[in-house]
């Protein structure tokens, strides 16, 4: 079985403006504390792991910020319990401008085996609108020095759909960024969050809205860059480069498996296929055993908790299985390879179509959803709507 590992660092040098994760500027001084909680409550969760984690995934925050010493003694703490399985992925999120090549190779001597960088831009007028700590030159040096410090497995993170962007300008971010010839890529249209700074820019008229038109013409021509290049779009906003040509946009992976396709993110897949995951750190959710459940928020109400021997928890529901479903169905359709009926019937003993069959002729019948009795997955178009068509699937009392 697949079993997903996250552990959230909730620390970054500075908020970026866009930003409205669980994350802290200028409390690097906890760090050390922190990742002796985490350690702490690894060793609470220790039974609740149903089977080694098949990836783990530092997320923040900027993982990076952590010393590569302190990313080993955590998996080390997982190996020894024999709570990492063998071969399992090792993502850490890194920041350039928050790394070197000491600190990039003791991150590869200490396991990890895939970076995540947030780029986000290759246009440094438009990293410092979003308050980015880096320039698209330490991007690229970054992701030099991650290369001779032994990894081949980088994923690189941008942003579209940004105040004043020109779709020429995202052009030449996309190609630029090819260039540098990333092994996967997640690109993230830019969400406006309430009480962000640059939400307060806009508002002020300091900045103009994002225009929705132009972010979708950026998205769709980012999709027919990327498959002219080589990659496969396997999920709404992730592509992996592929062992062979995609077919097409939007294409069913061989065997109709993402994993088939070339260096997907397995851990994220964990996610879209709805399987469980336990979730380290302050403000980290976990999905297990029908139960989710997510930790407070602060770092020092996580550090004071775990130090005290409590589950650090602050909030826990129990999933009905029609929810799970639900969500099966809402996570599974944003992957191109959909929901397959036989993985459906061996998960809840029951059939995709007698659960879903009208839900998913009527959806065909717009033309947003394939569904040919094997595999539920949407269209090329479909892909473009998926908002409109995951909340079909959600109970009543939670769409
Ligand atoms: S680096 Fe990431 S987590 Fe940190 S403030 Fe910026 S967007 Fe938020």
């Amino acid at each position: 079985m697949t079993f997903a590992l996250y552990i959230h660092v909730p620390f970054c040098l500075r908020r970026c403006t866009y930003c409205d994760f669980n994350t802290y500027a200028g409390l690097l001084s906890l760090r050390p504390a922190y990742v002796q909680a985490l350690l702490g409550e690894l060793t609470l969760r220790a039974a609740q792991f149903p089977a080694p984690a098949t990836s783990v995934y530092f997320g923040g925050g900027t993982p990076s910020l952590l010393p590569a010493a302190d990313v080993r003694r955590l998996l080390d703490a997982v190996r020894d319990r024999q709570l990492l399985a063998d071969g399992a992925e090792i993502t850490l999120e890194a920041n350039p401008g928050t790394v070197d090549l000491a600190a990039l190779r003791g991150l590869r001597q200490a396991g990890v085996n895939r970076l995540s960088f947030g780029v986000q831009s290759a246009q440094d007028a438009e990293l410092r609108m979003l308050g980015r700590i880096h320039t698209w030159d330490e991007a690229v040096q970054a992701v030099r020095q991650a290369r001779r410090a032994g990894f081949t497995n980088l994923s690189l993170d941008l942003i579209f759909g940004l105040p004043g962007q020109t779709l020429a300008a995202w052009q030449d971010t996309l190609n630029r960024t090819l260039d540098l010839a990333p092994a996967h890529l997640s690109l993230y249209a830019l969400s406006v969050e309430e009480g962000t700074p640059l939400a307060a820019s806009i508002a002020e008229g300091t900045l103009p809205a994002p225009d929705p038109d132009l972010a979708a013409a950026m998205y769709e021509l980012a999709g027919d860059a990327l498959h002219r290049a080589g990659f496969w779009q396997y999920e709404i906003s992730n592509w992996a480069r592929g062992h062979t040509a995609a077919p097409e946009i939007w294409a069913l992976p061989p065997g109709g498996l993402s994993e088939n396709i070339g260096p997907v993110s397995r851990h994220n897949l964990s996610y879209w296929r709805n399987t469980p995951w336990l979730g380290l750190g302050a403000g980290a959710h976990s999905w297990l055993a029908g139960r989710r459940h997510a930790n407070v928020l602060h770092p020092r109400d996580y550090i004071r908790l775990v130090q005290a021997g409590e589950l650090p928890e602050a909030t826990a529901e129990a999933i009905s299985r029609r929810l799970e479903q639900g969500e099966t169905m809402m996570m599974g359709l944003r992957l191109a390879e959909g929901v397959g009926a036989a993985r459906f019937q061996a998960r809840f003993g029951v059939s995709l179509a007698a659960v879903y069959g009208a839900t998913l002729r009527r959806w065909q019948d717009w033309g947003l959803l394939h569904w040919d009795g094997d595999r539920a997955r949407l269209t090329a178009r479909g892909r473009l709507l998926g908002n409109q068509v995951f909340g079909a699937f959600l109970p009543d009392d939670e769409a």
